[in-house]
């Protein structure tokens, strides 16, 4: 459906500078693929899907849509723009509108669907991304999930071939990320072919037929979700799925700054996405540094998640020790019936104590 071949893209500043973003991009797209671009910011994930839709024209190599080259001079844009929608972080509903009247503007006016007609099949698309009762109230009354939601009805209106989808949930308030994800669930369900840019790790595994890492300006490696997440060849492909976000605290007198600690991992666990587990960190933390190990200084704490595995643990350092700090009998019970596992562990400098959670 879309060929790719030998595309770049050079900015050139205002002061003459030259950047060149994308360098010799290749790939083939069939019809009724799901792919999840996936890479570090700044790689050119953006520039490539708004090379793919001509709001950014590359500046060599070629795009064929269905057949036909796209960069060849005469080649309708709107026709192009028909064929691809595109949902962007940051909705860009028009504020102005209701949201029916948002999801009917273009294929009234472009596509020629008489009103009623264009009506009748908002108030479809609103039910199936779950917001019928929304049509009648303005974008600003709506939490940005729901906003989301609605730019994916106003996107499938005009019965695109295939969505171009920008980061959509990265601009959301983690509680909302699950309702727009499940939308995009369903839609590759019924076989819309989409390109989906990110950083959702485990949504990237479980919803895409093939995942691409854009690196430096490159496709670097491109496969099944199993290949990329499971057994991918580049070392830096490994390096980018398998990282581990972390956040570390030394603690080496009685009176630290617990409060600062706390609001810390308060953020992690928004920035992370870990808000199912947010209370279950907190107390587990409370705890040992109050309780458990409240007598042992220096004491490292480190609270790493790993977004592929969805692994979450709370470690515990001590260094130079060389049996576990942590008291026996059943003084720990409370936080073993909380953890998914305990471990206590001698490493090379001293010893852990690991909560799983
Ligand atoms: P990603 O989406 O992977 O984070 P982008 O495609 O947005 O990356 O950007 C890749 C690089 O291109 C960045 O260094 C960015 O600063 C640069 N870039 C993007 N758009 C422009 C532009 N219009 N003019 C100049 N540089 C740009
Ligand atoms: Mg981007």
């Amino acid at each position: 459906m879309i060929s790719i071949r030998h595309l770049h893209k050079t900015f050139t500043n205002p002061d003459g500078s030259r950047i060149t973003v994308l360098k010799d991009v290749n790939c083939e797209i069939e019809r009724g693929e799901v792919i999840s671009i996936i890479g570090p910011s700044g790689t050119g994930k953006s520039t490539l899907l708004r090379a793919i839709n001509m709001l950014e024209p590359p500046t060599g190599g070629e795009i064929w849509v269905d057949g036909e080259n796209i960069l060849a001079k005469g080649y309708p844009l709107d026709k192009l723009r028909q064929k691809m929608g595109m949902v962007f972080q940051s909705f860009n509903l028009f504020e102005h509108l209701t949201v029916l009247e948002n999801i009917i503007y273009a294929p009234v006016r472009l596509r020629h669907i008489p009103e009623e007609e264009a009506r009748k099949e908002a108030m479809e698309l609103l039910s199936k991304v779950g917001l019928a009762q929304k049509a009648d109230v303005y974008p600003s009354a709506l939490s940005g999930g729901q906003k989301q939601r609605v730019a994916i009805a106003r996107s499938l209106a005009m019965h695109p071939e295939v969505i171009l989808f920008d980061e959509p949930t990265s601009a959301l308030d983690p509680t909302m990320v699950g309702e727009v994800l499940s939308v995009i669930r369903q839609l590759a369900k019924d076989g819309l072919t989409m390109l989906i840019v990110t950083h959702e790790m485990r949504f990237a595994r479980d919803v895409s037929t093939r995942v691409f890492f854009m690196n430096e300006g490159i496709l670097y490696e491109d496969g099944t979700p199993g290949q990329i997440f499971e057994h991918p060849v580049h070392s830096a492909t490994k390096a980018f799925v398998n990282r581990i976000q972390k956040l570390v605290f030394d603690i080496d007198s009685k009176d630290y700054d617990y409060l600062g600690i706390q609001t810390a991992v308060k953020r992690f666990c928004i920035k992370y996405n870990l808000g199912a587990k947010e209370d279950v960190i907190s107390e587990v933390a409370e705890e040992m540094l109050f309780t458990h190990l409240k007598d042992i200084r220096p004491l490292t704490f480190r609270l790493t998640h790993a977004a592929l595995s969805g692994e979450t643990a709370l470690d515990f350092m001590v260094e130079g020790a060389t049996a576990s700090p942590l008291p026996q009998g059943p003084a720990m019970d409370g936080i073993r019936a909380k953890a998914q596992q305990v471990l206590e562990e001698p490493t090379t400098r001293g010893f852990r104590v690991k909560v799983l959670v």
